[in-house]
């Protein structure tokens, strides 16, 4: 099948081409990301391919389709860049690669959290400075501290099994419970403000969807604990970037770590070393000692990558000999559904 792959980078190309040994699609790799502006870039193709910051809105949608577009293939798990409504109205059909690797993602989130607690990043630069000085780097024991953990599904429930590797006790919260959670021992499932007020870190792991865009915002950030460490390595939406940075200046959080940003469409994946940030609230953030941002990286490794090109192509081959329901289908239902993996 002719796939025109948007917004790929060497290591998209790399990888795919690969994989696509066992496959023989039709790639072709184009630099530009997906938008109303691109999308005739993708004229007779068949399928196109995008990643997390691309823009699949309603307008490029329309745009796609009217060039023969029937397939959406994401490689990447999350789908809230694509309108969905707008896709099955056009009949394109959206299949994504629902589990990767959960463990890259689930390992930088404990990466971000021994960081920002050893103060890795700033002990690194010291000693590269022959300043073998302690002052400013004292960290806390991970063992006995609570951590809550939002979202416990396949990345969350990774994340909270390290936790307990570290000794931690352990607080749910899910829209969906699950039932393994609670067996992992000192774990139970709480409500929200509960989850808030008794975790000393909380990890978010789950989607960004209208009903959980800024879930983190100052009203939450009040109920937490004094010097609270928050880490997100889901979706920067989840977040009230403006609200955590009052709560950083109010001493409220103690320690951020982000892998994700509410508005690193612009940013993220590029090199803009040469260039002026015209984004004030990231540059803010950026000039706080106690916040570690990361640029989108947490899936980005070998094994998840190779399990991206793998599942993908088998998603378009799979498309492309009718199979009628799609595992991996992100369909529209008034509540959005993914059906996903066991
Ligand atoms: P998953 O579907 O296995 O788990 C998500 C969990 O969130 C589920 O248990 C679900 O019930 C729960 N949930 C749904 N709505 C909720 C709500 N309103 N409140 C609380 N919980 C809710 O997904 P996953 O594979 O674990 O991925 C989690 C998120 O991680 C993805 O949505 C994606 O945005 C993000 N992600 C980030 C990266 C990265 O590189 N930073 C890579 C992959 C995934």
């Amino acid at each position: 099948m002719k796939v025109a792959f948007f917004n790929t980078k060497k290591y998209d190309r790399q990888f795919f081409e690969a994989m696509n040994s066992k496959y023989n699609h039709e790639l072709t790799f184009l630099e530009p990301r997906l938008d109303v502006t691109t999308a005739s870039l993708a004229q007779g193709f068949p399928a196109v391919c995008i990643f997390v910051n691309d823009k699949a809105d309603a307008a490029t949608l329309e745009n796609l389709a009217a060039g023969g577009t029937r397939l959406l293939a994401l490689r990447c798990a999350g789908f809230n860049m694509v309108d969905l409504k707008r896709a099955a109205e056009l009949g394109i059909t959206v299949l994504r690669v629902p589990a990767y690797s959960p463990y890259a993602v689930a390992e930088h989130a404990v990466g971000l959290i021994l960081s920002l607690n050893r103060k890795l990043y700033r002990a690194y630069n010291r000693v590269r400075d022959d300043n073998f000085a302690l002052d400013g780097l004292m960290g806390f024991d991970l063992h006995g501290r609570t951590v809550g953990v939002i979202g416990t599904g396949k990345i969350g429930m990774i994340f909270a099994q390290i936790m307990r590797g570290f000794g931690c006790q352990l607080l749910g919260y899910d829209a969906y419970p699950n039932a393994q959670f609670e067996t992992l021992g000192a774990a139970r499932y709480v409500e929200l403000a509960d989850l808030f007020e008794n975790s000393d870190i909380i990890s978010l792991h789950c989607p960004l969807l209208p009903e959980t865009r800024h879930m983190i915002n100052a009203d939450a950030i009040d109920q937490m604990k004094p010097d609270v460490m928050l880490i997100n390595t889901s979706r920067g939406g989840l977040l009230d970037t403006k609200a955590a940075i009052s709560g950083i200046k109010s001493g409220k959080i103690g320690y951020l770590g982000i892998d994700v940003y509410e508005a690193e469409d612009n940013i993220f994946f590029e090199d803009l070393s040469d260039s002026i940030i015209q984004d004030d609230t990231f540059q803010l953030l950026q000039s706080f000692p106690n916040v570690l941002i990361t640029a989108h990286q947490a899936f980005f490794t070998r094994d998840a990558l190779q399990n991206i090109a793998e599942t993908t192509l088998t998603n378009i081959t799979d498309f492309e000999q009718g199979h009628p329901t799609h595992v991996n289908e992100v369909q529209y239902t008034e509540k959005v559904v993914a059906k996903t993996v066991a």
